[in-house]
């Protein structure tokens, strides 16, 4: 099967008793055995549960592995990968991780004797620098919220082969539409499925995709120990959204495509950060490795903070709203929404400079999408 027909059909079969074509919500604690011994494949809902199983089916096939394990959130799913580590396994992460990565490895993991290095990835020589005689893990995230950085991720699987660590890639950013992480032999591949998977706002969830027999079976002991797993219903509504996945992605791919061109040759804008521009610094990579650069755009305000409040309050069509990857443009200002704690000096060291914005650009109508953010820029101060 090719990958739009994968996106519509693997896993799922019409319903054997009914011949419905969209698989049904088992919306149920538990299974009915016919005597000891005899199930049916499942016993009760959090070790395995027939609306998950289909979703788990069909997300493995799209990407292109063996075996997925759902979860209730893609923080879930962080977690629940960190389970197969042990205390005084020292992990190499990239250094622009999703905010709730860092928050959770540094404020959670580091008290269960884990260690972290944090390193721009982008460059190889960087990562061999980091790794420890204890390093167990290499964490990758490509592209990177909010910066977009593209790690060359055959680069990371020779590393990895070299040192023997396990390789896993949070592949949100991409979708599996754009960027397929087991074909350079990456161990676990990660999506929060709340953003383009399910890609309607509708859901919390996540999934890691693997072709190893043995991490599957750890994550499934995982899986059904602890218990984060999504309901049967938040499945299915994640299997609806999939099935336009590869309709969405060229059109947030091209919207985003022009919008940064748009804002790359305004006044008010300092610069650009699109993995599409050939301006972006890792532009050939991502031209390599994936097959379109998303719909995700930062970019820089010449005029810092207060222009970002002005943006922010003028916006009208792109929702103020965390999160992104769903059909509606969304917008952020990290200075003031998401990183507004984090103190100026450290932000600006990672890169969060004030001025900096970061849009999810969604598959409205380019000109309306356009329109808003020059009407908005219009209210900006240089
Ligand atoms: C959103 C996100 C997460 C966390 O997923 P939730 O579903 O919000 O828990 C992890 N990694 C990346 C790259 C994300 O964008």
């Amino acid at each position: 099967m090719k990958f739009d027909t994968k996106i519509i059909h693997a896993g799922i079969e019409h319903d054997p008793t009914t011949g419905a074509i969209i698989p049904p919500i088992y919306q149920t604690t538990t299974f009915a055995l016919d005597e000891i011994g005899h199930d049916k494949g499942f016993d009760y809902t959090r070790s395995a549960n027939p609306t998950r199983q289909v979703l788990e089916t069909n997300l493995a096939a799209v990407e292109g592995g063996r075996y997925g394990i759902c979860f209730a959130s893609g923080m879930a799913t962080v977690d629940s990968c960190t389970k197969l580590l042990s205390s005084g396994d020292h992990i190499v992460c990239s250094d622009d991780v999703y905010g709730g990565v860092s928050r959770h490895f540094n404020f959670i993991l580091a008290r269960y004797g884990l260690s972290f290095s944090y390193v721009d990835t982008s460059n190889p020589d960087k990562v061999m620098q980091a790794i420890r005689p204890n390093t167990k893990t290499l964490w990758i995230e490509t592209p990177t919220n909010p910066l977009l950085k593209i790690t060359d991720l055959a680069a990371m699987a020779e590393i990895a082969r070299q040192h023997e660590l396990l390789y896993v890639v949070d592949s949100t950013f991409a979708s599996p539409c754009y960027l397929r992480p087991l074909e350079y032999q990456a161990d676990l591949v990660i999506h929060s499925t709340t953003k383009y998977l399910s890609g309607h706002n509708q859901i919390i969830g996540g999934i890691v995709i693997t072709n190893r027999e043995d991490l599957s079976d750890q994550l499934k002991f995982v899986q059904k120990t602890i218990g984060a797993v999504p309901s049967p219903f938040d499945c299915w509504l994640t299997l609806m959204g999939i099935k336009t996945l590869h309709l969405r992605m060229p059109r947030h791919s091209g919207n985003a495509l022009a919008v940064a061109d748009f804002l790359a040759e305004h006044p008010k804008v300092a610069r650009v950060i699109y993995p599409g521009l050939p301006s972006h610094p890792q532009h050939q990579i991502a031209s390599r490795q994936m097959d379109g650069f998303s719909g995700m755009i930062s970019f820089e305000l010449t005029g810092g903070i207060p222009a970002g409040r002005q943006l922010m309050n003028s916006i009208r069509l792109c929702a103020l709203a965390e999160s992104l990857g769903a059909v509606e443009s969304m917008i952020t200002h990290p200075a003031t929404m998401t990183h507004a704690e984090v103190p100026r000096e450290e932000r600006v060291a990672r890169g969060l400079t004030d001025g900096l914005v970061r849009l999810s650009v969604g598959i409205e109508d380019l000109d309306d999408i356009i329109g808003d953010l020059k009407q908005a820029l219009d209210r900006v101060d240089e």
